[in-house]
């Protein structure tokens, strides 16, 4: 029942891991490659494969899926405010 703090406490950043594909439920259709703007979709031997290098989580490709295949999950990353990269050991 306490009051939630805010700064100086770790905070929850939700970063894209990029399409997840699911190649038990995939069906190898191609549709997925076509439907993405970035180009970062293509099939290698049936199966689909994600650059990304040149992915933007667009989410095209989910929704182009017609087997629900593709999922875009997020991953909660935890950051400290005042603990950045800096390492000045030394
Ligand atoms: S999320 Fe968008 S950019 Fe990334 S692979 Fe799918 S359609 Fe392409
Ligand atoms: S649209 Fe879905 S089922 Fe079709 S190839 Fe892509 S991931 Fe597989």
């Amino acid at each position: 029942m306490l009051p939630r703090e805010h700064g100086g406490e770790e905070q929850g950043l939700a970063e894209p891991v990029g399409p997840v594909i699911d190649q038990e439920l995939c069906i190898a259709c191609g549709d997925c490659a076509p439907s993405c703007p970035q180009d970062a979709l293509s099939l290698v031997e049936g199966a689909p494969q994600v650059d990304l290098e040149r992915c933007t989580y667009c989410g095209a490709c989910e929704s182009a899926c017609p087997v629900g295949a593709i999922a875009l999950p997020f991953e909660i990353v935890l950051i400290t405010p005042g603990e950045g990269d800096e390492h000045g050991e030394g």
